[in-house]
């Protein structure tokens, strides 16, 4: 008695579509068995293409053959069963030696006789042509299209693909929309999700209905397709597409995205500017800052800055509480208070510092003028120095020393210039009261103070803060 396996695959190829789903080949096939009179062992379905070899339920069943458990294989069509030349060449193997005695096809006529087999044999090499051809007329037909500068693809947002003509048209309303979220990016104020929402707002939504994820608005903004080019097999081909936006723009997006694109480079904790400067009397760590904005429900903004111990030292369990900043201020100014100037005396000496700013001034232009004179004389020997050389009035070797001499000297001059000239604007401006620099910043006016030598600030018996010994002593701080 003959035993059977029955075989069936799942059409995945694209040239499969005729053939039967693998409800219906199961049932056809169980059917087919049952009218023959065929005795099926086991049905195996598989759900592996056959073009590449290597289908691990196949090649189980292949293995239990080998053992004897059946001899027979009933199954669609040969292409079925082979599509590639390995598991063909095994399947004509097994019946040559034996192992299998029996093939039952309902579309296939076949008979263990060489005749049978060479029939067998030339169905699955036709089978093989057939998806050989296929993926080769495919590759064919694009390759012919991108050549005609047709994109071989789903057109993207924006434009459909024309059945009739098989090319690429635009759609003129959301054509508009992807336009108009170019124009907008471009002008560098809006993120990726703005762009998704307005395109949502637009109509332009996911498959699930929601707005665009913002790597899709990115592809989008990115894409090249529309400015009339497109990309496909990793090469940028010119396309035959009418263009919906100018390569400009595309352009200025591209940049506007690069610019946009990089990691946002703020500190989430941005130093404040106490930082550095305090530490906790207490434990003797440092003193931190921290910006906290909090909001009420009633829609209320509120932005606090607050300075607490680091509290690092593991020796030292620290106590110490937090401190608004604006108390802190407070503390601090207090403490300078009684080592700064009095107003008055800080007003007198700034007069004085600008008088002798001005004399200073007047004394440095009239040292370039007269630097500038003398390079100027320099120039002129020079001149005359070649002339003279030119007229064969002297040799060459001293032509060569005294140039050489005066080309230095004009060196040092010029470079005594510029550094004159640097030095003077340096010193004025860090001992006004109120420096031009600090004026550009109105929202924080800051003062900045010498703190001779202090060692405590700030004791309220709880926040105990002092300054940090060894640090630099300049102070910023708001005017509070
Ligand atoms: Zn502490």
């Amino acid at each position: 008695m003959q035993k059977f396996f029955l075989y069936a695959r799942k059409s995945t190829d694209v040239e499969d579509k005729q053939v039967l789903s693998i409800d219906a080949q199961l049932t056809e096939l169980r059917t087919f068995a049952r009218e023959q009179g065929l005795d099926v062992v086991e049905e195996f379905i598989e759900k592996q293409s056959a073009k590449i070899p290597g289908r691990p339920i196949f090649g189980q069943m292949l293995k239990r053959i080998e053992r004897g458990e059946a001899n027979g294989i009933v199954s669609w069509h040969p292409d079925r069963l082979a599509r590639n030349s390995v598991d063909g060449g095994q399947i004509i193997y097994f019946l040559d030696t034996g192992k299998l005695a029996s093939m039952k096809f309902p579309s296939h006529w076949f008979e263990n006789t060489p005749q049978g087999k060479f029939s067998l044999s030339m169905a699955f090499v036709q089978s093989k042509y057939y998806v050989d051809s296929l993926s080769e007329n495919t590759k064919r037909g694009l390759r012919q299209k991108v050549r005609m500068g047709i994109f071989p693809s789903q057109a993207p947002l924006g434009y459909i693909n024309d059945s009739r003509t098989k090319t690429i048209v635009v759609e003129k309303k959301k054509a508009k929309i992807i336009r108009l979220a170019f124009e907008r990016y471009a002008k560098g104020n809006q993120r990726l999700e703005d762009i998704s929402n307005f395109l949502a707002k637009n109509g332009i939504v996911s498959r699930g209905g929601k707005r665009i994820h913002k790597t899709r608005a990115t592809f989008i903004l990115s894409n090249p397709f529309y400015t009339g080019l497109f990309n496909y097999a990793g090469e940028l081909h010119e396309g035959k597409h009418e263009p919906i936006i100018s390569k400009k723009l595309f352009d200025s997006v591209q940049e506007v995205m690069k610019l946009r694109g990089q990691p946002e480079r703020k500190a989430k904790n941005e130093p404040q500017p106490f930082c550095g400067l305090l530490s906790c009397t207490e434990c003797g760590m440092m003193i931190t800052g921290e910006y906290k904005v909090k909001k009420q429900k009633n829609g209320n903004v509120h932005h606090y800055t607050y300075y607490h111990c680091t509290k690092k030292n593991k020796s030292v369990k620290c106590s110490q509480p937090c401190i608004r900043e604006e108390e802190l201020n407070r503390q601090l100014s207090s403490e300078i208070q009684k080592v700064s100037l009095p107003r008055d005396w800080a007003e007198e000496l700034e007069k004085m510092a600008r008088s002798d700013f001005k004399n200073s001034a007047q004394s440095v232009s009239a040292s370039v003028k007269e630097k500038e004179t003398k390079i100027s004389v320099i120039s002129q020997k020079l001149e005359r120095l070649l002339n003279t050389y030119l007229d064969q009035d002297i040799e060459k070797e001293t032509y060569r020393v005294e140039k050489a001499k005066l080309i230095l000297q004009k060196k040092s001059l010029e470079e005594e210039m510029t550094s004159l000239s640097h030095k003077h604007n340096d010193w004025l401006e860090p001992m006004l009261i109120e420096p031009a620099s600090w004026r550009k910043n109105s929202a924080h006016r800051r003062r900045r103070c010498w703190i001779p030598n202090p060692e405590f600030i700030g004791e309220n018996g709880r926040n105990r803060v002092g300054v940090a010994s060894q640090r630099p002593l300049l102070v910023f701080f708001k005017a509070v």
